[in-house]
């Protein structure tokens, strides 16, 4: 009897632990993150972590390059360069990268976004509907955008330049009523020096041809999806270059002039 009692529950055991076993292996509540902003900021670029590693902990997110090269978009598995030359190219496993963020990107929350916002009057809106700020976000904006103003930087040389520095050389790519994807973050202002406090966002066009680090955008209509994360893994890098620096200076206003394209010389 009792053994009959037991298999009538198999079937139900079996179906309990493929659920469980979905996200085997993936961490779908973790933020993975390649070095820190201020790294980035003091010219730390030489790549540290595979992209091989980085596709292992997300198929969602933003970052660069070895050396800057250009702006990074994953969306949907697929990693993406924006270079400065204005090409969209498909990024190799053997790639590295000096400062990325990526998830595994599970909405929670979809909602259609209507109204008429640049990007300051977005991240405003999204504060009010965001239930705390102390959270990280994973943010996702897909639609037909009737402006989109996109930045990307050119591969830097050593010895390397601060992000200011390098970011004054920055390309900047204007598009007008364009399919795509907004991808990016909000970071909470507590975690400031590992990564930029508020929104940091990138594009990249339907076609996958198009894309940067969002400088401004105009959206009219769009579908929202947001992706709450309580944790947040972090691979710093071994090298000189991180091991040596001085970090932990309140780098607020260069971060605004390297990030945000404000109080631009
Ligand atoms: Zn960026």
């Amino acid at each position: 009897m009792r053994q009959n009692h037991l298999l009538a529950f198999f079937p139900l055991l079996i179906l309990v632990f493929m659920a469980g076993c979905s996200h085997c292996g993936r961490n779908t509540d973790t933020l993975y993150q390649a070095s820190t902003i201020d790294a980035l900021l003091v010219g730390i670029y030489d790549g540290s972590t595979t992209f091989a590693a980085l596709k292992k902990n997300g198929d969602f997110g933003i970052g660069t390059f070895d050396a800057l090269d250009g702006e990074m978009i994953a969306v949907d598995g697929s990693f993406y360069q924006a270079k400065a030359d204005g090409t969209v190219l498909p990024v190799a496993d053997t790639s590295t990268t000096p400062f990325a963020v990526v998830k595994f990107f599970v909405p929670e929350t979809k909602t259609r976004l209507s109204g008429s916002w640049n990007l300051s009057g977005l991240t405003k809106h999204l504060d009010r509907m965001l239930p705390t700020p102390n959270y990280f976000y994973a943010i996702r904006i897909d639609g037909t955008f009737p402006a989109i103003t996109v930045r990307s930087v050119p591969a830097q040389q050593k010895p390397y330049p601060g992000l200011a520095q390098a970011a004054s050389r920055q390309a900047v790519f204007q598009f007008s009523s364009i399919s795509g994807t907004i991808i990016g973050f909000r970071t909470p202002d507590f975690a400031k020096g590992i990564n930029l406090p508020g929104y940091h966002f990138h594009f990249i066009s339907a076609d996958r041809k198009s894309g940067g680090h969002l400088l401004d955008c105009r959206i009219d209509q769009a579908s929202l999806s947001l992706d709450r994360a309580l944790e947040l893994r972090l691979a710093l890098p071994e090298n000189d270059a991180f091991s040596g620096a001085k970090l932990g200076r309140d780098h607020g206003r260069e971060l605004d002039k390297a990030e945000r394209g404000t109080s631009h010389d």
